[in-house]
């Protein structure tokens, strides 16, 4: 009987990865959808908008959260006034930040609390969560799958500093 050669390993990874490179060439060739415009298409109606190669490397620091709720403290106020729009920022954090297609409603969050703020929080927090370049990473985010909710401004006399 005659015996298969089957390829595995590293071999197989690099035949799959060649193939793939094969396609995608061949699909660009003929002008289809392929890389950014290809996520963009699959995943732009699930509001999960692509991301940078800086915004990946950050990634890692904005979850270094340990849930100690430093952040919250003397936001009683703020999250009063917001009627349940604010509900701190270790929510923020820990929540609506890490979840994109919530990232409207963390922009709505986020409102009611000046970027100041975040930055005297941020020089407090025990795990040096970059929470003021999380609060970037968020609005820009959403105003790329809901604009309307990007340009949120919670009323100033509502927003003690
Ligand atoms: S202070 Fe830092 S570690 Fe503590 S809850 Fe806030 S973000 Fe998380």
């Amino acid at each position: 009987m005659k015996k298969m050669t089957v390829a595995s390993g590293r071999a197989l990874a690099a035949l799959v990865l060649g193939l793939s490179l094969v396609t995608v060439l061949f699909l660009r060739a003929f002008s289809a959808f392929t890389g950014l415009p290809l996520f963009l298409r699959n995943y732009g109606p699930d509001r999960l908008p692509p991301v940078t190669p800086d915004e990946r490397r950050a990634m890692a620091a904005f979850s270094r959260c340990i849930a100690c709720g430093r952040c919250d403290v003397g936001e009683a106020e703020r999250m009063r006034a917001s009627g349940g729009a604010y509900p701190g920022v270790m929510s923020f954090v820990l929540a609506s930040s890490r979840s994109m297609p919530d990232h409207d409603a963390a922009v709505r969050a986020l409102a009611w609390v000046p970027e100041a703020v975040l930055a005297e929080k941020e020089r407090h927090c025990p795990t040096e969560v970059p929470i003021v370049a999380l609060a970037r990473f968020v609005r820009s985010k959403a105003a790329l799958v809901a604009p309307e909710a990007a340009a949120s401004r919670a009323p100033s006399s509502a927003t003690p500093s």
